[in-house]
């Protein structure tokens, strides 16, 4: 079976690394100069097995009014004439009741397990250099009131197989130091021992590489798709621009939020939506690593995440909905240098690199993994939102068997198309 994918972020990537250990003849696509300079970039670099609740959750509407009036908020919101981010709007906030956020944290908990299973597994088989790491994440509570309600989503996920503990601000301090900038000001933590971190770029870019080795595999950098062209309910070939085409077997949109405007000349309406964040790399030098947390820490209050990531210290944050979706803005990196500033005061914030992606979200947060309705032969993996690197190689396992009409590994009704 030949399958062409189109989209060559850590998605694509390794959807195609999955595929290709399953004996299939494999042609990826990217439209850019190499793989994983989209989204996949510079994100976090948190592989963030137990925290995957969705964004849409009733804590949200609350904190909604505060959010979208103070400027240092973590969420901003610009309205747009743009009848999709209305709709998409809308449909994030019908997905914030309770019932619904617990039945997603569940659905997610179980893509994250195979995530991280599949992850290992690729590892033993194949050494891949990403700065790889399996550190333990700390969520770092400022308010009392909001810790105690962590304790209760920290006794829900234990039942869904999260193994977590709750810290008091001197335990939290003792287990990592640099915490102690908080001093009074941090309540306590939830700790995860099991969680890792690693550079996404890297993973992506040392899967691309064993890829093109690969003897079943064509790989084409600068080959952007702009049309699929369908025949009898069936996609026959990825066309480029210059009219240039790929015939294959299946077809699989992996491309992110590019995967929209393909859907949509077939008749498809992929709710997802480019959610802005921003990333700090900060270099780990000489006389600052004190200053820098060796265990990952979430700001939980600020939406601030911060990872060891070999040489540098990853911090990223913030969601803007309705930005410019170019170049950074310079006034967010600065709000973020001085909130980074007053929380690990050592650190080398000015020497600092900025960048900022968007994530490709859908508005329950879970992403769209499975055939599309759209035709016979296409698939999807697309809408990871804030955790495509935590979640590519479990949804590559799930598209996978789905595609060569294995059982799944996981129940693959929630990722369904929606
Ligand atoms: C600030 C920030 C922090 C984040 N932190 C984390 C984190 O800590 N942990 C985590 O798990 N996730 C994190 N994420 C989310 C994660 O980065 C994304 O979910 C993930 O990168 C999405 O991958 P993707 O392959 O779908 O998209 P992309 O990486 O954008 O890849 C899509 C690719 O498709 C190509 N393409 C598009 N259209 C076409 C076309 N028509 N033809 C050919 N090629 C095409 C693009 O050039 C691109 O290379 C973060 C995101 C941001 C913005």
């Amino acid at each position: 079976m030949h399958v062409c994918i189109v989209g060559a972020g850590v998605i694509g990537t390794t959807t195609a690394w999955q595929l290709a250990r399953q004996g299939m003849k494999v042609t990826l696509l990217e439209a850019g100069d190499g793989p994983g300079l989209g989204t996949s970039y510079a994100n976090g670099g948190q592989l963030s097995y137990s925290y995957v609740a969705p964004l849409a959750d009733p804590s949200v509407l609350p904190s909604l009014p505060k959010w979208l009036l103070d400027r240092r908020s973590p969420l901003r919101f610009r309205p747009r004439m743009d009848v999709h981010q209305w709709r998409w709007c809308l449909r994030f906030l019908r997905n914030c009741d309770g019932t619904t956020a617990k039945r997603t944290t569940a659905a997610m908990l179980t893509l994250s397990y195979l995530s991280r299973d599949t992850l290992h597994r690729w590892m033993d088989e194949t050494p891949l250099e990403f700065h790889h790491r399996s550190n333990g994440k700390l969520i770092a509570y400022r308010s009392p009131e909001l810790l105690e309600k962590a304790r209760k989503l920290v006794e829900y996920q234990a039942g869904h197989g999260a193994q977590q503990k709750v810290l008091s601000r001197a335990e939290s301090i003792d287990l990592e130091p640099s915490l102690a900038g908080l001093d009074t000001a941090l309540a306590g933590c939830i700790y995860t021992p099991g969680e890792e971190v690693g550079d996404c770029y890297l993973f992506t870019k040392a899967l691309y590489d064993a890829l093109a080795k690969h003897p079943q595999v064509t790989i084409r950098n600068q080959a952007q798709v702009s049309r699929l062209v369908q025949r009898e309910g069936r996609i026959v070939a990825a066309e480029f621009a210059d009219g240039g085409q790929i015939e294959a077997d299946q077809f699989i949109l992996a491309n992110g939020l590019g995967a929209r405007k393909l859907l949509r000349q077939q008749g498809g309406n992929a709710m997802i939506y480019g959610l802005k964040g921003y990333s700090l790399s900060v270099p780990r030098t000489q006389g600052t690593e004190a200053a820098a947390p060796e265990i990952s820490v979430t700001d939980y209050e600020r939406r601030i995440v911060y990872a060891p990531i070999g040489p540098v210290l990853r911090i990223a944050a913030m969601v803007d909905i309705g930005g410019d979706p170019g170049a950074p803005n310079p006034q967010r990196i600065g709000q973020l240098k001085n909130q980074v500033k007053e929380t690990f005061p050592g650190l080398a914030v000015d020497e600092a690199v900025g960048w900022s992606g968007e994530r490709p979200a859908t508005p329950d947060s879970k992403p769209v993994i499975g055939r599309s309705e759209a035709a016979d032969n296409l698939w999807l993996n697309i809408g990871h939102g804030a955790l495509g690197f935590t979640l590519a190689c479990g949804s590559a396992a799930l598209l996978g068997a789905q595609l060569q009409g294995d059982r799944a590994p996981i129940d693959p009704r929630p990722f369904a198309e929606r």
